[in-house]
Parts: structure tokens; C-alpha cells; sequence
């Protein structure tokens, strides 16, 4: 079954980074009910297509090694929103998908010979290490504290909180943000 690219969107996937794409295709539904969007072969190459991965078609999806880095941000997410250090052990899990394999190689370039490390860019492991880096960048280069848990315990979707006081507590006011606001109506009228 092919998925549309546009629904992947409406879900809020391929809009902030690799990283919060990878956490999020752990969708939780409104029953607990939970869909683990890298077992969806239309998923993982909507994913590779919208951040410019090269395609890995000729491996296997590492399903486990993925699973590993996402529980890894995830846990990682989830200290940085209650302004925690991210414990050792998500440390480690997100520096071994860092840890790329290549080679020093000397370049002769128009300021002259420069020694530059070049890793190897092909298959799943240059895609891991790239989703690991889209998260040090977020957390290096843009605000941690913008990193946010969206308030529907139900749902723990993660979203980059772009506004301005760094309000936004929903993941989408029209999903989560409606129903509670129908809840709370509902709690209003009741006698
Ligand atoms: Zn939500």
C-alpha cells in the first residue's frame, strides 16, 4: 500500500529534523494503540526522500539498530524537556551511531594539501550517523528548551516549539489542543 507524502505531513513528519521524525514514528493513538511506523516500507522511503538520504536499497532496514538510536533520543528528549542531563547510557547509544567508519584522505586544493577525514556514505550506518548528527545539531546549534513532549500523555508526540515565549505545549491545536479543549467544555457543562 503506498501512503501519500502529504500524510506523513499532516502527521507533522519531515518538517524540523531526521532526529524528531525517527522518535516520532512511535505514534501513539488516542486507545494506547501503538504504530511503529519503521515496520512501513512507505514510511522509510517517504523518510529517506524528505531529508535527502541516499536511498539504501540494497540493504535490509536495521530495524533493531533504529529502534536503538530512537528509544536513544527519545530518553534523551524526554531529560532535555525537564531540563536533565542526557543520562550516560543515551549518550553512548547516540555516539556509536555517530561513530562512522571512513578515512583520512589528503586533498590538493586551490589553498593548498588539506588532510580531511571522509566517512563512508553508503547503506543504513551514514544514514544512523546523520540522524544522530540532526539531534547535536538541534541541541548545539538551535535551543534544547525549544525540544517539547506534547501534554497528551496520550500521545508524546515531540515537536520543536518555534514560538516566540516558547509556549506551545500541544503537538497540533487541532488534534491534541481540541480535544482537550472539548474536554474541558465538557467538564464545564456537566452539573
Ligand atoms: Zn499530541
Amino acid at each position: 500500500m503506498t501512503v501519500p507524502q502529504y500524510d506523513f505531513l499532516a502527521h507533522g513528519h519531515g518538517k524540523t529534523a531526521p532526529w524528531m521524525d525517527l522518535v516520532n514514528s512511535e505514534e501513539w493513538d488516542t486507545f494506547g494503540r501503538l504504530t511503529d511506523h519503521l515496520t512501513s516500507p512507505a514510511w522509510v522511503r517517504y523518510f529517506l526522500r524528505q531529508w535527502h538520504f541516499p536511498g539504501a536499497p540494497y540493504e535490509k532496514t536495521p530495524l533493531a539498530k533504529l529502534r536503538a538510536l530512537r528509544a536513544a533520543l527519545r530518553k534523551s528528549s524526554q531529560a532535555l524537556f525537564r531540563s536533565q542531563a542526557i543520562p550516560p547510557q543515551q549518550l553512548r547509544a547516540i555516539n556509536r551511531a555517530l561513530n562512522l567508519r571512513g578515512k583520512q584522505q589528503l586533498f590538493q586544493r586551490q589553498n593548498g594539501l588539506r588532510m580531511e577525514f571522509v566517512p563512508d556514505r553508503g547503506g543504513w550506518n551514514f544514514i544512523l550517523a546523520e540522524i544522530a548528527r540532526s539531534f547535536v545539531d538541534t541541541v548545539a546549534k538551535g535551543a534544547p528548551a525549544r525540544i517539547k513532549i506534547c501534554r497528551n500523555h496520550d500521545c508524546r508526540l515531540i515537536f520543536y516549539d518555534l514560538t516566540k515565549a516558547k509556549t506551545r505545549v500541544w503537538c497540533s491545536s487541532n488534534s491534541c489542543g481540541n480535544r482537550e479543549r472539548v474536554r474541558r467544555a465538557r467538564a464545564r457543562i456537566r452539573p
